[in-house]
Parts: structure tokens; sequence; C-alpha cells
């Protein structure tokens, strides 16, 4: 198994959002990224730079983050050849690794505009190296700069940040400090490739917890009336567990709720109701074995929501 550290930057509209084009908000001008393999050393890089096709200036916001110029980018090559490339270097048993969620999904949106994304079929599973790195040493999902945890971790700095194959080259180092059960009981499942019809819905078994995609509702009242979104089956053996704690929303993004199994105990579910592109909605469900402490934050939750009305 190879992990592939990747890292892009993109650039906008530099007139402004209003003359952004809505399917390409953010136009990916450079790949890097770093192949590592079991022992997590490093084996190769890859690195390129891509022509824009679509804004033909950097944003200022932008220019002053990453220090590349636009006669620089034009030395660079189209977005097809570089992601075909990428892919093609990437090789085949590798899993992405990326720090956060966002460059996965902007991957993608860039490979739906030109007419690609068949070449990364969906479920995207990946690792997100900032949420393990919450995990592992904040003890929650926490969404800490690259930088913060180069420096907590004491990992030298002297290569200058915010240029993708550098910041690929920090999260693989970051990366080496999380144990493999960490990564490998937490999985992140990309959802920018959602299910578009019943056949298409998505059921996964991970290592400490199920995963549950829906297809696309009219609206989010909808997404809540369906029986196999609201459902809730033990992780462990799939019947379906008796509800102890009923949905419930303190914030109207993530709905939580407790079922016991009669053979495996607690079942802990949360659930948020996603927006597609289209302005459609979808329900990204996930329900694990849950231990006491997992139940009693969850009523205290919906207690803490209770006092609030
Ligand atoms: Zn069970």
């Amino acid at each position: 198994m190879n992990y592939i550290v990747f890292d892009l930057e993109w650039n906008q509209s530099p007139n402004g959002k209003q003359y952004s084009d809505p399917d390409m908000p953010f136009e990916i001008i450079e790949i890097g990224a770093v192949r590592l393999n079991d022992d997590f050393e490093v084996t190769d890089t890859f690195h390129r730079l891509i022509r824009p096709e679509v804004y033909h200036w950097i944003h200022n916001s932008i220019r002053d983050v990453i220090h590349v110029n636009y006669r620089d980018l034009m030395k660079g090559v189209p977005f097809p050849q570089a992601v075909r490339e990428f892919l093609d270097w990437c090789d085949y048993e590798y899993i992405f690794c990326t720090w956060g969620n966002q460059d996965v999904m902007e991957l993608q949106r860039n490979m739906k505009y030109y007419g690609m994304l068949h070449l990364l079929p969906a479920p995207v599973i990946y690792s997100n190296v900032q949420s393990l790195y919450g995990l592992e040493f904040e003890g929650e999902e926490s969404c800490r700069s690259l930088e913060h945890a180069i420096d907590f971790l004491h990992i030298d700095k002297e290569i200058e940040f915010h240029r993708a194959l550098n910041d690929a080259l920090f999260t693989a180092e970051v990366l080496k400090h999380i144990p493999f059960a960490t990564i490998y009981n937490h999985p992140t499942l990309d959802v920018y490739q959602h299910p578009q019809s019943k056949k298409e819905e998505i059921h996964l078994d991970f290592p400490s917890f199920t995963k549950y995609l829906s297809r696309e509702f009219v609206s989010r009242e909808k997404t809540l009336k369906d029986r196999e979104v609201t459902s809730t089956r033990c992780p462990i053996c799939g019947k379906n567990a008796r509800r102890t704690v009923r949905w419930f929303t303190p914030n109207n993004r993530v709905y939580y709720s407790v079922s016991r199994c009669v053979d495996h105990g607690e079942v802990g579910a949360t659930l948020r109701i996603r927006k597609s592109e289209d302005d459609l909605f979808f329900a990204d469900k996930t329900i694990w074995n849950a231990t006491e402490e997992d139940v009693q934050e969850i009523r205290a939750r919906r207690e803490a929501m209770k006092a609030k009305k």
C-alpha cells in the first residue's frame, strides 16, 4: 500500500466572486505530492504547475499567499495532462492523504469540469491528516493549521509553507507521527460524488464505524422522513437497534441519536444533511458501537439543547 500525500494550490476569479465560474470557483494551478511506502518512507515526489484556462490573472490574495506569478504558470501544463500524469504516478493500491477535506473535493470538481471524473470513481476514501492529528494529539477532530502541527511536533521548517510540494512534504512529516491504528481506524469518505439513485446508495463498513450516503432529496424535511436515512442498525450485527435517544439536533447541522442492540449494547449515530451543488439534499450518516462516555455526551448535548429552549 502506498500513501499518496498531496496538496493543491488554486486560484479564484481575480475580479471578485460575481465573475466566478460556478462550475470552477477554484482553479487548481499546482499539484504537489509525496509517495510513502508501508514503512512511511518517502519513495518519490511529484510536482506540476498548471497553465490556467479559466482565470487569466492571479487573485491578489492568492499571489500573496503562494508566491506564484502568472508568468510562471504559463510555463505549466494543462490541467487534464497534469491529472493524468499524477494518477499514473500514484500507481496502484494507494490511499490519498491530505491536510483537511478541501483538496480531495477540489481535485474532483476540477476533474468534473474537464469531464475526467470517471478516472477517480466513487467512493473516494482518504486519510484527512488534519483530523487524524486532532484525534491523536488533542483528543478530538480539531482543525489546526499545518504550521501549528509542524510547530507542535518540532518538525524542521526550513522550507517555506504554501507551495504545493512543500505542504505535501510537511503533511507527510505529520502523518509519520500518527500511529498506524489511528490512520487505519479513521478513514474519511469523501461526499463530492454522492449517490444519485436508491441503487447507488453507499453503505460502507469501516473497522470502527459504518457509513451511509443517501440519494438526493428535494428538501431537508423529505430527507429526514426517509426510513433508511433515520434507521439505526447495529454496526456489528446489522440488526435494527431500538432507539433510546431519538434523533435531535442542537444546531441544525448535526443530528444525534442513541440506540441499543440487544446483543451488542449501545449504538451511537450522527447524521448530517448535506447540500449538493444543485441545491438538493442528501444524508451522510455514521453509526458506531458507542461507549458509555459517548452515550453520556450525546445525552448531555440533548439536555443542553432543552435547557436553551
Ligand atoms: Zn448487534
